[in-house]
This record gives C-alpha cells, structure tokens and sequence, in this order.
C-alpha cells in the first residue's frame, strides 16, 4: 500500500471532495447554527442509533424542557423515558445529566458561549475536558456550531479515508489529527457530510458497493466489490445540521 504523503494530500482530499460533490452536491446548511450544548447533547443521543431517532429523542427533550436548566434538576429516570426510542436509555440520561452538571459546576450556568472566541486547539482541549466528551464530539461543536474547518472523523470517515488510501491509520483520532493539518479552505462541512454519505450508501463497514461509488477510479481499496447494483438507500438526513 502506499502511503499518501502531506505533500500530496491537500491535492487528495480536493480531488475526493470534488468526485463527491459531484455525486451528492453541497449539502444544505440552516443559517442558525446549533448551540454548542444543543449539539454536544444530540451527538451523546446519536450513539449507537441512526440519526431520525435520534432527533426524535432531541425533540422530545427540547419540548418537555424549556431550557437545559431544567433538565439538569430532573430526575434521571425520567429523562431516560423521554429518550426512549433513541435507545441506550440509563447510559444517555446519565450521559447528558453529567455534562449539564459539570457545566454548572464549571460556570455557573449551562452555556458554551465563552468557547465562541477561543482557537481550535483551545476548544478541543476544553471540551474532551468534560466526562464523555471526546474528539469527534468536540469536533463536530467546531464545526457545525462554530463553523470552522475542521472535519470531525467518526467511523465513517475513518473507514472510507482509509480505504481510499488517502490516510493509513487504526483510530478516527489520528485519521482526525492527519487531515485536519492539510485540509483546504472552506471545505470541511461538505467534505465530512458527504462522507459520512458515502459511508452509510456506499462504502458501507460490510460490503461496500464499489460499483456506484463516485471514487472508484481514485480509491486503492484491494478488495473492491464491482458486483452491479441495481439501486441503494440514499440516507441524506443529517442529525447535526438539523438541532436548533
Ligand atoms: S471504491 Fe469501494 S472501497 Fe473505495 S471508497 Fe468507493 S465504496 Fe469504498
């Protein structure tokens, strides 16, 4: 396998961007960006569930509450029923109550607004701070709330880069720390979801339809599947661009 060196990475990961764009085009973006604590808790929801139920589980909270404050005074067992159906319950409730918690502990009151100013280096230090915050969680606030770019790397990512050969890594936390220093400007919201596409339609964990794939021609995957396809799920819902 070669190695694709930084040097040739940022041509890379344009030419993956725009063979994707094409496919899936430039994904849709609300012009309010979601609250920084919003998103940290429908990315605790979204674990270990796809992302309809589990922004069926983040309304279900934001109507029963009228504000996080609330939430974090109420009793953990009833949050675990109004989350329910995101599944995972007695995890996540416990998951969400601790973050609320730290917040007010740390500053008085739930907010993440005192990040908004802060370098991304400095972000993501603070926020894998808090008990069950990781990189890819902090990540996606840097992205989807503060708009920078940064591409945050789940499984999905992880995975499809790797195949590709653009990266060579066993964790998403160094796939994240390699593309970031050479991503280009202004590209990681449509490079990340359109990833995260490939990877639910396309370039699936099991059997990837390599058939259909937009990156067939560039991606050095030894095991491609180039059995015809008929047609595939298009899953274009979103959950992080879609908490508001
Ligand atoms: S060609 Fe196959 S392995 Fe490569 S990115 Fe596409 S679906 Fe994945």
């Amino acid at each position: 396998m070669i190695i694709c060196q930084p040097f040739f990475m940022k041509n890379k990961i344009s030419k993956i961007n725009k063979l994707l764009v094409r496919r899936f085009g430039i994904p849709k973006r609300n012009k309010k960006l979601p609250d920084p604590v919003d998103l940290i808790i429908a990315t605790i929801l979204s674990q270990n569930t796809n992302d309809k139920n589990s922004f069926k589980a983040f309304q279900n909270l934001k109507k029963k509450f009228n504000n996080w404050e609330e939430t974090a005074k109420t009793d953990i067992r009833k949050i675990e029923s109004i989350i329910r159906i995101a599944g995972l319950g007695k995890q996540k409730s416990a998951a969400i109550k601790n973050l609320l918690k730290e917040l007010i502990n740390k500053n008085g009151k739930i907010s993440l607004d005192y990040l908004r100013k802060r370098t991304n280096d400095n972000v993501l230090n603070e926020l894998v701070s808090f008990k069950g915050v990781g990189v890819k969680t902090a990540s996606c606030v840097l992205l989807f709330s503060f708009d920078r770019n940064i591409c945050p790397v789940d499984t999905h990512v992880h995975r499809t880069l790797n195949r590709t050969g653009l990266v060579q890594t066993k964790t998403p936390d160094k796939t994240f720390d390699i593309i970031n220093k050479q991503l280009p400007p202004d590209i990681a919201h449509q490079f990340h979801t359109n990833l995260i596409r490939l990877g639910r339609e396309i370039c699936r964990s099991a059997k990837p339809v390599c058939f259909v794939c937009p990156l067939v021609d560039i991606c050095m995957y030894e095991s491609k599947n180039l059995t015809p396809v008929e047609n595939y799920r298009e899953n274009s819902f979103m959950l992080l661009d879609n908490v508001n």
